[in-house]
């Protein structure tokens, strides 16, 4: 199995040298490695700390298009994407209507570095969220809670996919994975993270419709398309190339004897 696409990647202008490539660097890293596709998604203006500057958003927008005129005549293109953050448990997020317009693809997830919305959103996020771990009807509460924002969020917007779900607040699978198949979202099994895991993925494939994703999450241009560990998940569930939006089965290699 190989990948002919990657959404997630970072560059510079995830700020605080979060991202160390350049757009060009990200696209040329990927064209390089054979990809066809790949999405520049920075993260959300409302991470305090590594959340793009909304006012550079059009300025980005530009440069992609300008590379993408470049390189017409190849079979090659860069989207311009953007990784939101929940940033309450109704389901809001950190873009307005412009940025949704300017973007072809948007990836959401939670995120530590952001400001929740209200006390009680703040309470529950930093607070109740990291609790949870160790008492188990709590965890169990947190879980319903957090999915039931990421359902409400993709109702309300429109995303592409979920990055890491689990990660940083965990998930009733099952359930998020019914609601994205309903509103089309894809689910990422992150090669940078740990979500999805195997038994998330065994769990969310379940339900019919509900299509995956393979991301690198780079940060740096040089781990762009460098998915392996999301791939061994992705095999280890046993989840085929056919629901998985950016995998191809590997060419078989004749063996000539
Ligand atoms: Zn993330
Ligand atoms: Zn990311």
């Amino acid at each position: 199995m190989r990948i002919t696409a990657d959404y997630h990647t970072h560059t510079v202008y995830s700020r605080h040298n979060h991202g160390k490539g350049s757009i060009r660097d990200n696209a040329m890293a990927a064209y390089k490695k054979g990809l066809r596709t790949v999405a520049i998604s920075d993260h959300g203006p409302g991470h305090y700390i590594y959340g793009v500057k909304r006012e550079l958003l059009p300025h980005i927008r530009k440069e992609i298009d300008a590379i993408n005129e470049e390189m017409r005549d190849k079979d090659f293109r860069v989207l311009l994407g953007v990784e939101a953050n929940v940033i309450s448990y109704k389901g809001d997020w950190d873009l307005d209507d412009r940025l949704i317009e300017l973007t072809d693809i948007r990836a959401a997830g939670f995120h530590y570095g952001v400001h929740m919305k209200g006390l009680s959103d703040t309470l529950h996020f930093f607070l109740l969220n990291p609790l949870a771990r160790f008492i188990p009807p709590l965890r169990r509460y947190m879980r319903r809670k957090n999915t039931d924002a990421l359902i409400a969020l993709i109702q309300k917007y429109p995303i592409t996919f979920l990055s890491h779900p689990g990660e940083k607040a965990e998930v009733e699978i099952d359930r998020l994975a019914k609601a994205c198949a309903k509103e089309d979202v894809w689910l990422e099994i992150n090669a940078s993270h740990e979500q999805l895991d195997i038994e998330s993925i065994k769990t969310a494939m379940q339900v019919a419709g509900a299509k995956f994703v393979i991301n690198s999450d780079a940060h740096r241009p040089e781990t762009i398309g460098e998915v392996e560990a999301g791939i061994v998940r992705a095999k280890r569930a046993g989840l085929p190339a056919d629901r998985i939006v950016n995998a191809v089965e590997q060419e078989e290699v004749c063996k000539s004897s």
